[in-house]
């Protein structure tokens, strides 16, 4: 029997109500597997473990990734770290980095239940994640931000060839996988930057001629920010550079619900990472009111992602019955919380998708 290691790294703020409440509802859909199948490992990051090991991201923690399979990452409130502190530092773009987690993967999906501008939304922003204008990871030493004067700031981008690729070809998985339209859309604006959009663009047709069975169409990221709204079914999955697509997903997220409902996987060949698109929302934390549904979705696609890779129907199985459960839930509109339009709490919500789970 195939066995996995899978990490819980809680991270900050709603973090701490949100990633319990996913690796519950991962674990009970998982009971149906063989004992031993997976084992949880628990890990300092962020504010908490800066109290207790002096450092945000501790070396203990990311020596053990490297043992993992794949792991869960609650949302990081690094504005609140001590400044000028470099053991204080944002754990996020480095396991990004570190791990070679170069595909965002971000989904957004119109629920029966949800408030949402549109009904009948599904789309896929696979996201370049390492690269790109980020100036905290764009570097291998350094950053790519300076200021040679007071009063002059570069900002450099990265557009590499490998990793536009590997983008690309997570996205005619996703494309062949979904058995939708099965469309790949590549974003950029070589109308401007003809040499990073142009490579990006480039890599991307390149991997679509092993994609015969998938359409491939671009589109410049203006005119897309402006159809997305306009008429979303049209696309089915995107590829972008890592700021375009950052921006993107969150007006994505915006069309079907809010960031509550964004959930996100970081993934590369070897490892990947379930990591919800919103931030660590300190203004609800501690209020047991956080919508655990992109945590929860995030994990559901980490199992789905392992289950894919390692052709392990436990896994696939487990991973459909999540998003089964969770969408039921969410139709329901009883167990929901107050951004949904309910009076549930973080806990109760996860405890409505176990029990659909058991039935
Ligand atoms: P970051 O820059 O770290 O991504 P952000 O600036 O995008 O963070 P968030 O922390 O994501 O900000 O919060 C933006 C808004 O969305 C806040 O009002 C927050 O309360 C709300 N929000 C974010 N996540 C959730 C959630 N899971 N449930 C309910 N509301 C949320």
């Amino acid at each position: 029997m195939k066995t996995y290691q899978l990490g819980i790294l809680e991270g900050d703020d709603i973090g701490l109500e949100i990633v319990p409440v996913a690796v519950k509802v991962m674990q009970t859909a998982l009971q149906r597997c063989p004992e031993g199948k997976i084992t949880w490992i628990k890990l300092p990051i962020g504010a908490s473990s800066y109290a207790e090991h002096g450092e945000t991201l501790p070396r203990k923690t990311l020596d053990t990734l490297y043992t993992l399979d794949g792991w869960i990452l609650g949302p990081i409130g690094h504005m609140a770290y001590p400044k000028n502190d470099p053991k204080a530092i944002n754990p996020h773009p480095i396991i990004r980095r570190d791990y070679d987690l170069v595909s965002n993967i971000r989904p957004s999906k119109s629920l029966p239940g949800i408030d949402s501008v549109h009904k009948n939304m599904d789309i896929v922003i696979v996201r370049e994640n390492n690269e790109g204008f980020q100036p905290d990871r764009n570097m291998h030493k350094g950053t790519g931000e300076f200021m040679p004067t007071p009063d002059m700031a570069l900002s450099v981008r990265v557009v590499t060839r490998r990793n536009s690729q590997m983008v690309a070809r997570t996205g005619f998985e996703l494309a062949r996988m979904r058995g939708g339209m099965k469309r790949v859309t590549a974003i950029h604006k070589n109308t401007v930057f003809k040499l990073g959009c142009g490579l990006f663009v480039d890599a991307c047709r390149e991997v679509s001629r092993e994609y015969p069975d998938i359409e491939f169409t671009t589109a410049v990221v203006d005119t897309f920010a402006m159809q997305i709204i306009m008429r979303p079914q049209h696309f089915d999955v995107v590829v972008s550079t890592n700021m375009f697509g950052d921006i993107l997903t969150d007006e994505a997220a915006g069309l079907v619900g809010g960031l509550g409902m964004a959930p996100g996987l970081c993934a590369g060949d070897r490892y990947a990472m379930a990591q919800a698109t919103h931030g660590s929302a300190p203004d609800i934390a501690g209020k047991g009111i956080a919508n655990p549904y992109a945590m929860i979705m995030s994990g559901q696609m980490l199992l789905a992602w392992l289950g894919m890779k390692h052709k392990d129907t436990d896994l696939v199985s487990a991973a459909a019955a999540i998003a089964n459960a969770i969408e039921a839930v969410v139709a329901e509109k009883r167990h929901v919380t107050p951004d949904l339009g309910g009076t549930a709490e973080t806990e109760a919500m996860g405890e409505a998708v176990c029990r659909k789970l058991l039935q």
